[in-house]
């Protein structure tokens, strides 16, 4: 053993130096990234769609100095791309799959769009979901909905919008209250309602879509952004979409919004209420935007919060 750091280091030198034996060559993509846990009888699955880069000003100019400091201090790049993961999950309830989100489809561009393949690795192809229900329309969590050619990529399943998010999405009227780089979303929920015409259900807040699945309204980053609490037996899950983008950033300082809110206030304030119950309530909770898996616990961190993400487990 080398008996100092100035040693180990030399020797790692020589090790990386010699002619590699493998004949397998690098693959420079991810393996299936799916990854299951169990909430008493169901069983939820997070499925990766991949990532995408953000620049540190999108929580506006007077926060970068800050933001680029806990970039650094998070190991993150501090001038962008920042990574933000993008996650959905497959709940397995009551013998129907029921998938929440669908990440962006071919939206978004080649760090995106991971979630066919990444369902295909686990066995399920699309016309086995029985249900998709939609934390909200953007475009990172309903694009994989369709094709690029409109038709839908579910081919016979349910799709479950909170009734405020359809309202809004559906209405052009509405053009002028979201931020400029938000306005596409009005002609792809039509095209969605299109794709889903005679199988898309307008969901309620408090309402049960399907067994052990209830939705809990949290508007503000988007007119109907929803979020689904999954219970069975004494065990929950919180499935809190748009809560924090950047981990990092958005549970230090819960007051920060991001460039795509609809309503800035409505969704700071829905923050600091659903981090605050997580963290009093000790849930497990499973972020889109949290590093997958994205499953973790809120914890309070000074004037903030922090993420204990959750212990792998083998089995169930
Ligand atoms: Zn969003």
């Amino acid at each position: 053993m080398p008996s100092t750091r100035r040693q180990f280091l030399a020797g790692a030198a020589t090790l990386a130096a010699a002619p590699s034996l493998a004949a397998a060559p690098p693959a420079g993509r991810q393996v299936p990234s799916l990854y299951r846990t169990r909430i008493g009888e169901i069983e939820v699955t997070a499925v990766s769609d991949g990532i995408i880069n953000l620049p540190p000003q999108v929580f506006g100019d007077a926060n970068l100095a800050e933001s680029r400091r806990l970039l650094a201090e998070a190991r993150l790049p501090t001038d962008g791309p920042v990574p933000c993961a993008v996650n959905t999950f497959l709940v397995n309830t009551a013998g129907r799959l029921a998938l929440i989100d669908t990440g962006s489809g071919e939206a978004l561009g080649p760090t995106m769009g991971q979630l066919p393949a990444n369902l295909a690795a686990m066995g399920v192809q699309p016309g086995m979901v029985d249900l998709v229900l939609l934390t909200h329309l953007h475009r990172d969590h309903a694009g994989g909905l369709c094709d690029r050619d409109g038709r839908a990529l579910f081919p016979t399943a349910e799709l479950v919008v909170p009734e405020a998010e359809a309202a809004f999405w559906l209405d052009e009227g509405n053009i002028g209250r979201v931020p400029q780089g938000s306005r596409g979303g009005f002609a792809y929920a039509r095209q969605v309602a299109a794709a889903y015409q005679g199988r898309l259900r307008r969901l309620p807040g408090g309402a049960s879509p399907v067994a052990g699945v209830t939705s809990i309204d949290a508007f503000g980053h988007t007119p109907g952004h929803t979020l689904y609490r999954v219970a069975s037996g004494a065990d929950q899950l919180l499935v809190f979409g748009d809560m924090v983008h950047v981990p990092a950033l958005q549970t230090r300082h819960p007051g920060w919004g991001i460039a795509f809110d609809v309503d800035p206030a409505g969704a700071v304030a829905t923050r600091r209420r659903v981090l605050d119950m997580a963290a009093a309530d000790r849930l497990l909770c499973a972020g889109m935007h949290m590093d997958f898996p994205g499953l973790g616990f809120i914890r309070r961190e000074g004037d903030g919060y922090g993420i204990i993400p959750a212990p792998w487990r083998p089995l169930l």
